[in-house]
């Protein structure tokens, strides 16, 4: 299920081979303090894009952002990524000082069939946050082809995952984009039921289209994070110096209204007297949270609760840590539904992971989980049913169509 947009997978030979082809990736990865790549995750989700570009010959240029520099600044260059990129193809990567320029245009004119490049920062370029049609324009003719592998900047209409889209035709997904909207698109059109969200993180505010979108669709919708907090004020019980919004409490009240017995919220929480590390920590009932104290993770009967319900589904959807799992003390709920899932996965479930927090959260079993999505604010928009610009500017893909006939 691609949304009917076309992919890689969709162009002929001719389209590609010998072809200028404009490649968007996310390379918007951590440096270290010696400018250094720190994690290269997003860099390599994007090498069976590249890899089958190079073995089809095309010319690839490849274009990123990275930070959010304020015009070109040389902290936020991305020459270390192509250092780092060239290491894991195991061929030096030919880096451009520039983004759209000669200098590229020649550049990427010069590149042998199989040959690649990467473009300097998207960022530096004033008028690509803005989608500057006449930037779009200039950028466009630096190809002929259009790939967009960047699944976690769609949720940006900028000149490079828009703009350019729209007067480069074909525009297609690269794999990764791809994989992602099969594997978030399964889970929300197709899923095998029961299907069980797990639902977390720090705020309710940040998520309401996500959880209005989710309820529907869902068998249960397990809770937890400071997020579980706004439903215990909507039912009326005390949360201590919980991370609280009590703007959301009469949304919280709805969601539990329309989710009649679908919502699960932690029967137990682990509180603390203070978030950080080494504080007093003790399990309490969630009709107990003492005064002055914060609820910082789910607890052990909620853990086993939420593992029930992910052993028995067809389909899980996670996003949002359960709790402050960055601090040892505080991460047991979330390791503990991490461990469920990769055991799920073993038993034939459908299991997804979205959301920035969320993927650093589930890193120990990545590789034991059906999918966690690099999309981050992408994804979440994406789960809430959002169009993403970057994904609804790419050619329709035309299945089926009917041999022509006289009339
Ligand atoms: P994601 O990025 O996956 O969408 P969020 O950004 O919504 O996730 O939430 C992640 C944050 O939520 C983490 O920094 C985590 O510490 C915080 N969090 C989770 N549970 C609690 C809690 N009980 N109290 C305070 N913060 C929490
Ligand atoms: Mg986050």
């Amino acid at each position: 299920m691609i949304l009917n947009k076309m992919t890689l997978r969709d162009l002929g030979p001719h389209e590609i081979s010998n072809k200028r082809v404009l490649v968007r990736v996310d390379y918007n990865v951590p440096l270290d303090d010696a400018g250094r790549v720190r994690d290269d995750a997003r860099i390599r989700a994007t090498l069976p894009t590249l890899t089958y570009l190079k073995d089809h010959g095309a010319r690839a240029a490849l274009l990123s952002h990275l930070g959010r520099p304020r015009g070109p600044d040389p902290k936020f260059s991305l020459a270390p990524v192509a250092e780092r990129l060239g290491e894991l193809l195991g061929e030096s990567v030919l880096f451009v000082e520039s983004t759209v320029s000669d200098e590229a245009k020649a550049a990427i004119e010069r590149l042998p069939p199989g040959g690649l490049c990467l473009l300097e920062n998207t960022r530096f370029l004033p008028g690509e946050e803005r989608n500057d049609s006449r930037l779009a324009r200039e950028l466009a003719e630096q190809g002929d082809v259009f790939v967009n592998d960047a699944f976690a900047a769609a949720h940006r209409a900028h000149v490079s995952t828009e703009g350019v889209a729209r007067l480069l035709q074909p525009a297609v997904a690269g794999f990764l984009m791809e994989r992602e909207i099969q594997f978030l698109g399964q889970a929300l059109h197709a899923p095998r039921r029961p299907f069980v969200a797990i639902l977390g993180g720090a705020k309710l505010s940040d998520k309401v289209e996500l959880v209005e979108h989710l309820l529907p669709r869902v068998d249960r919708l397990c809770v937890g994070g400071a997020m579980a907090c706004v439903f215990f004020q909507a039912l009326g019980l005390g949360t201590g110096e919980s991370l609280v919004e009590p703007a959301l409490t009469p949304q919280a009240k709805r969601i539990l209204d329309l989710g009649a017995g679908k919502v699960i919220l932690p029967e137990d929480v682990l509180v603390a007297d203070r978030v950080a590390a080494g504080a007093a920590r003790q399990v309490v009932p969630r009709t107990a949270v003492p005064e002055g104290w914060a609820v910082v993770d789910i607890g052990p009967a909620a853990a086993a609760r939420f593992r029930r319900e992910i052993l028995g589904a067809g389909t899980v959807l996670w996003n949002g840590p359960l709790g402050v799992f960055e601090i040892e003390d505080f991460a047991e709920g979330t390791a503990a539904v991490a461990e469920a899932l990769a055991d799920a996965t073993e038993g034939g479930t459908l299991t997804v992971v979205g959301g920035g927090d969320s993927a650093a959260a589930v890193a120990g079993v990545a590789q034991r989980v059906s999918h966690v999505s690099t999309g981050g604010g992408a994804a979440l928009e994406f789960l809430a049913g959002k169009t993403l610009p970057g994904i609804a500017v790419l050619s329709d893909r035309q299945v089926g169509r009917a041999p022509e006939r006289d009339a």
